[in-house]
Order: C-alpha cells, then sequence, then structure tokens
C-alpha cells in the first residue's frame, strides 16, 4: 500500500506547529521559503533595531518526520492535488494542510503600496532608522495592536525621531477603560503624536493625506490591516468575500475536503466564541488541533475560547487585558513591568509550544 502524502503548505505558528506534531507519527513535507521561523509577533522589535531570537525550523522539528522544503508555492493545482513550486518542482498530496497566513493589506490608498513600508520588511525600516542623515518624523499607519507595539517600540529606540500613530477609529479603542488609558498614557509618555479618526486617504513621498489633514512625514510603516495570502482564491478554494477560506467545524475546505486551511487563511467560526480573529492566539491552537486530527487521536470539532489579550509597549511596559472566551473585555488589566512581564511569557510560550 502506497503511503499518504501529507504536505503542510507554510511554517507560520499554524503551519509549523501541525507539522511538528503530525510528524511525531507519520511522514509530514513542509514547504515554507524560510530556514529559520518567521515569528511575526516580534517583528515590531527587528523595526526598532533590536535582536530577535528566530529559532531554526530544522530545531523545531528535530527528531520528527518532517521533510522541509525550502521554497515558495508559485500554484496550487487542486484537481490535481498538486503544489507548483518556485524552484520549478510540482508536489503531490493526498491530504493538504495550508496555511500560508496572512499580508499587509494596502485597500487600494493610492500610494501606499508605493510610498509606505509593510510591517514585513522590519530589517528595512530598521535601517532606513538607522542610516538616516538626521532624524525625522516616522508615522506609523494603523490604531490596532500592531500599530500601538510599532509605535511605542519605534518612539523609545529612536527618541530623537518624532513618532506618529494614525488611525481611522481610536487606538486601542476596543481595550477596556483601563487597558484603553493605560496604552494612551505609555504612547503619550514616549511622545508619541496620536491621530485619531484620521482615515490615511494617499500616500506620498512627503507623508500622509488623511481625513483630517495633512500629516508630513520622512517615514511611513503600514500596520493598518492584514488579508489572507492570494494562493487559496487563485486555485479556487471557497473563500469569504476577504479571501480567507471557508472552513467546516474540523477545519476543513467547504469546497476541497482533502484540504485543511489553519490560521489566518482560514475564516474559523466556533459556537459560542465567534469568528476568530487573525493572531498567533489563534494560529497555533489551530495547529495543535491540526497535529492530533492527522495522527488520528481526535475526530472532535475544533474548540477555541480566548483568554487574554497582550500588548508590548516598549522595552518597560506592557499590557495584560483579560478577556472573557468569546474575546469580550472584562474591567482588568495588568499594566506596567507586571504587562511587560506576562507578554515576555506568554512570547517564550510561544516557541515552546510550536512543537
Ligand atoms: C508586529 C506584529 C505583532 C503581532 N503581535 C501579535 C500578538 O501579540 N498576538 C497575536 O495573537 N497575534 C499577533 N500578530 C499576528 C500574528 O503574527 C499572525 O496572526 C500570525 O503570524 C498568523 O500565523 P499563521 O501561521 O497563520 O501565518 P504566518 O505567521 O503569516 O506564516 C505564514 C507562512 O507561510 C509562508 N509562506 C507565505 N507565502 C508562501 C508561499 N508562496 N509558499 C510557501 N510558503 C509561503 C511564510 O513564509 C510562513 O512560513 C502580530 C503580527 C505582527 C506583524
Amino acid at each position: 500500500m502506497t503511503e499518504k502524502q501529507i504536505v503542510v503548505l507554510g511554517a507560520g505558528y499554524a503551519g509549523l506547529t501541525a507539522a511538528a506534531r503530525a510528524g511525531k507519527r507519520g511522514r509530514v513535507t513542509l514547504i515554507a521559503p524560510e530556514s529559520r521561523i518567521l515569528h511575526r509577533v516580534r517583528q515590531h522589535e527587528t523595526t526598532a533595531g533590536l535582536p530577535v531570537n528566530r529559532p531554526a525550523i530544522a530545531e523545531v522539528v528535530r527528531g520528527r518526520g518532517v521533510r522541509h522544503v525550502r521554497a515558495r508555492a508559485t500554484g496550487l493545482d487542486l484537481a490535481g492535488r498538486e503544489i507548483v513550486l518556485d524552484n520549478g518542482d510540482t508536489v503531490a498530496y493526498d491530504t493538504l494542510v495550508y496555511a500560508l497566513g496572512s499580508r499587509t493589506a494596502w485597500h487600494g490608498v493610492p500610494g501606499a503600496a508605493e510610498h509606505a513600508h509593510p510591517v514585513e520588511r522590519a530589517a528595512e525600516i530598521a535601517d532606513r532608522l538607522r542610516t538616516a542623515e538626521r532624524p525625522g518624523t516616522v508615522a506609523v499607519v494603523g490604531g490596532g495592536a500592531t500599530g500601538i507595539e510599532l509605535a511605542a517600540e519605534l518612539a523609545e529606540a529612536h527618541p530623537r525621531w518624532t513618532v506618529r500613530i494614525v488611525t481611522a477609529g481610536r487606538v486601542g479603542g476596543w481595550f477596556s477603560a483601563k487597558g484603553h488609558d493605560h496604552v494612551h498614557r505609555v504612547l503619550r509618555g514616549l511622545g508619541v503624536g496620536i491621530h485619531e479618526h484620521s482615515a490615511v486617504t494617499a500616500v506620498d513621498a512627503g507623508g500622509l493625506t488623511t481625513a483630517t489633514g495633512r500629516i508630513p512625514a520622512d517615514l511611513v510603516v503600514w500596520a493598518a490591516s492584514m488579508e489572507a495570502h492570494p494562493l487559496a482564491a487563485e486555485a479556487g478554494l471557497a473563500v469569504t468575500p476577504a479571501g480567507r477560506a471557508v472552513v467546516d467545524d474540523h477545519l476543513r475546505s467547504v469546497s476541497h475536503p482533502e484540504v485543511y486551511v489553519i490560521g489566518d487563511a482560514a475564516e474559523v467560526t466556533v459556537p459560542g466564541t465567534g469568528t476568530l480573529r487573525m493572531g498567533c492566539a489563534t494560529a497555533l491552537p489551530q495547529g495543535r488541533y491540526l497535529g492530533k486530527v492527522l495522527t488520528g487521536r481526535t475526530d472532535e470539532p475544533f474548540a477555541f475560547r480566548y483568554a487574554a489579550q497582550c500588548l508590548s509597549l516598549g522595552r518597560r511596559d506592557g499590557l495584560l487585558q483579560f478577556i472573557h472566551g468569546n474575546d469580550s473585555m472584562r474591567p482588568a488589566v495588568l499594566t506596567g513591568r507586571a504587562g511587560r512581564l506576562a507578554k515576555a511569557a506568554i512570547l517564550k510560550s510561544v516557541v515552546l509550544s510550536l512543537r
């Protein structure tokens, strides 16, 4: 009897966790271009020029039946069950775990793709700041968690630069009153200019045009929102209007049940919890669950409840926001050094839990 080919596409938190766990009991092919984990939740630290330890994928899957093919998928033939790689090879599968994650969404804002730097280009942002002839203004677009972490980190690392955070709504507006107030207090304390209700309508070489006026900037960092990798939609997998794969309660594509989709690439709805947001916090448990499914250790539907949200606010401060299982806010928060230590502990647990 020939062995079923299990292929995992993408080695982010979701794909790598699924591959490492499935590889405990069987053979898996993992396809992703990088040799070290991307570790996107620490990319704001890289933008600030801080060293980030990114473990080697080979270490994470050591001793497991995982073959890592370092390549990028350029095509997915769902009818022929084959992945086309950028090196010209093709890889056949019987079961595919699609975990290509997400990337910066420009939302068609004129000039954004040309003039703004997405957070994925973290090392380039760090270089621009380090090698600039004189300090100037950096505008961070996006008042969500990524934008807040970036603005705080950049302001702390580059006190001679002016840092502005610019958003269409409120900065950290979804946190409890205590959480929201803490974020604003820390940002203001670091000298960050806060521009709320200022939807960006255009970006050019001199800065931003917004709903409330012009914001000059020498460097624009874009963290406004993320969109799913386009390969799923291009290949003909059933996707939502936003491009995330539609999956059933076992995280299988509703159009192609031999394809599981996990992490940011999938729109997962859990009864009692709701539709999960894109996040490491939701990608990791999906990867763990799939590891169990692929090794025959569960046939239960995927279950998930939220526990907390956490933010780093520079190197000395942080926020741990307690939440209900459905992601709604509780009033309680941990702030300051306690919040910072909680975030550091969570980051440590992310790396440990990959295997
Ligand atoms: C600065 C920052 C801070 C964040 N902080 C938090 C946080 O505190 N908490 C939280 O929950 N979330 C946070 N997030 C979000 C979190 O990082 C993402 O939701 C998470 O990385 C999604 O994991 P994933 O496995 O689905 O995909 P990703 O981590 O995006 O991984 C995708 C994988 O697919 C691979 N890939 C992409 N294209 C191809 C291709 N064509 N062929 C082969 N492989 C490919 C990539 O190389 C990678 O291995 C943060 C994000 C950023 C940018």
